[in-house]
């Protein structure tokens, strides 16, 4: 039986009796089985077999009496050795042959493998899909209460970025040990990737796991070691409860995230329990801004910008949004929702080629006619914003002097190199920049002469101001004319917003402001009613 080939690849080769006593062992298998000095040969296959693999043994020769295969334990050595077995029947002998090929570093490694498959390398805590099976496995076994609590780390990327990649590991590292100590023996703790890790609480309802959630916040908030400065972050916190919020794995997740994303929303650094009521509101709002977009539910009004003499010279472009099941939500409503949700990329690139492709037509009525467009921080972070902007102007085929990108003070202030150069880029191309809300961020002056910054927008909030009676209006008044004044000292035009009354008008004229923007020259309306305006001036002047 044992013929060399055999030998090479075979462990060892047995001859059976009906009894299973052994009546042949090969050579190789004569020193497999005595690797370990002192060791003897087996005598009797079925004293070697592990007791649980007996009764599958038999099993297998009950069925197949003729050839069989299976992997089986056995004795060897003092250890429990997983082989492979085939079997084949000696018919004309009454015994059986067994080729055993030891598979046991098969079986580690395959246990490694699985290992690693259900944990996460860095943490060494369990990953999504071990998660997964603790709960489906939770959910079959027992029915009482526990809690699903998903964390997501606020300031995370904040380290990556200003610290690299290294030490934003170590922070993840150090956060896990922070938070095991908070468990108890019966809870259990997943990273589902990033920064997000899930607790789940044993036995405790929502309310219970609140509280001791706000340890989980307490630890999280003392300072890390990243040299040479410390960091602080937080931890933005959603619950949900089994079975009130869900049962099973899926919906229990789904709802803490719901929850998180409140916390997130609230301010960070907070623990949300799921509320199905309020929660569900703006979940649809989330998937429906994605179908809105394929949808075609999106589009821009315009509001008019008036020069001091009354002249329409330019408007910004506003997006809405009218919604089948919503009706009309604002974009202070859903840009907020689009931006967290990672929309915003691409509802934004949607409006800027809308608005130039509206801002050709308007080119062929008033051809210096200008159109500003809102940019939201979270554009200027992708890599090829200023290749997007030019790929728009290029296909709409515009004059890029003639549309104004409106950026806020907070895009400026995180102003990255990344930004700068996505700035400097645009402005060789001719294209400009101001900035929107201009005062309402608390923010350094410097940026103003440092980028390529064309005008600012006043804040309504600020015109409204001077309406202010007393003191209090003087002054407000005053800070217009210091805001008009110093942008003008440095070569910037000045946009004043929410201009409402003729008194506003007045002043501001009076106070040298350049352009105005309200409900009172015009609220925004569709391209067809600008068109209409700059059709009659047309006109007036032919
Ligand atoms: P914003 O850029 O400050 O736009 C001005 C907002 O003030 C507009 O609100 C406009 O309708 C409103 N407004 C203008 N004049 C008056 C007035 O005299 N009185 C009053 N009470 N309000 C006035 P809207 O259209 O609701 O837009 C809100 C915000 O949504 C915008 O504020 C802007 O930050 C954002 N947004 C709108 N469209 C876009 C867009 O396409 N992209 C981005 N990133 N953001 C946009
Ligand atoms: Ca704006
Ligand atoms: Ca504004």
């Amino acid at each position: 039986m044992s013929t060399p080939t055999l030998d090479r690849v075979l462990d060892a080769v047995l001859r059976v009796d009906a009894a299973y006593d052994i009546r042949f062992i090969s050579e190789p298998g004569q020193r497999w089985f005595t690797r370990v000095p002192g060791a003897v040969l087996p005598s009797n296959f079925l004293s070697i077999l592990h007791a649980d693999d007996v009764a599958r043994f038999q099993q297998c020769i009950a069925s197949s009496p003729d050839s069989f295969s299976c992997d089986l334990r056995i004795l060897r050595n003092d250890h429990n050795c997983w082989v492979h077995v085939r079997s084949y029947r000696l018919p004309a002998l009454h015994q059986l042959v067994l080729c055993i090929i030891d598979i046991s570093m098969w079986k580690t490694e395959d246990a490694a493998l699985r290992r690693a498959a259900e944990h996460d390398e860095l943490t060494g805590l369990p990953n999504r899909a071990s998660l997964k099976k603790t709960v489906d496995q939770r959910l079959q076994t027992a029915s009482g209460v526990f809690s699903v609590a998903l964390l997501d780390l606020d300031g995370f990327k904040k380290v990556n970025d200003s610290y690299g990649h290294a030490m934003g590991d170590a922070v993840l590292v150090e956060t896990t040990k922070r938070l095991r100590k908070l468990l108890g023996p019966e809870d259990t703790m997943a990273r589902l990737g990033g920064d997000e890790f899930v607790l789940l609480f044993e036995g405790k309802n929502a309310l219970a796991a609140h509280q001791a959630l706000k340890k989980v916040l307490l630890a999280v908030a003392r300072p890390y070691d990243t040299a040479p400065h410390n960091a602080y972050l937080g931890v933005s916190i959603g619950v949900a409860e089994y079975p009130q919020h869900g049962t099973d794995y899926s919906m229990l997740l789904k709802n803490a995230d719901t929850a998180m994303y409140y916390s997130k929303n609230a301010g960070k650094n907070r623990v949300t329990v799921f509320e199905p009521t309020k929660a569900n509101v703006d979940f649809s709002i989330k998937a429906a801004i994605h179908d809105g977009i394929q949808e075609g539910e999106f589009y821009m009004d315009y509001q008019p910008q008036y020069d001091m003499a009354r002249q329409l010279v330019g408007a910004e472009a506003l997006m809405r949004w009218r919604n089948r099941n919503l009706g009309r939500v604002g974009p202070d409503q859903f840009i907020p929702i689009a931006e967290e949700a990672g929309l915003m990329p691409f509802l934004g690139k949607w409006a800027l080629r809308y608005a130039c492709h509206q801002l050709k037509k308007f080119h062929t009525l008033a051809p210096d006619f200008v159109m500003s467009v809102n940019v939201s921080p979270v554009q200027f972070g992708s890599d090829s914003f200023d290749e997007q902007v030019i790929e728009v102007i290029q296909e709409a085929d515009i004059d890029p002097t003639r549309l104004i990108l409106e950026i806020t003070e907070s895009t400026l202030m995180s102003s990255q190199e990344k930004t700068e150069r996505a700035l400097a880029r645009l402005r060789e191309k001719g294209i400009r920049f101001s900035i929107d809300d201009f005062g309402t961020g608390f923010s350094s002056l410097s940026y103003l002469t440092r980028l390529p910054v064309s005008s600012i927008k006043i804040d309504k909030a600020f015109v409204t101001a001077m309406d202010e009676g007393g003191s209090a209006g003087t002054s407000n008044k005053k800070l217009i004319t210091a805001m008009i004044n110093l942008a003008h000292s440095i070569d910037l035009k000045v946009v004043a917003e929410g201009v409402e009354t003729e008194a506003q008008f007045a002043f501001l004229k009076d106070a040298r402001c350049n352009l105005v923007q309200g409900y009172l020259t015009g609220r925004p309306m569709a391209a067809a009613d600008i068109a209409k305006q700059l059709q009659a001036h047309a006109e007036a002047i032919a």
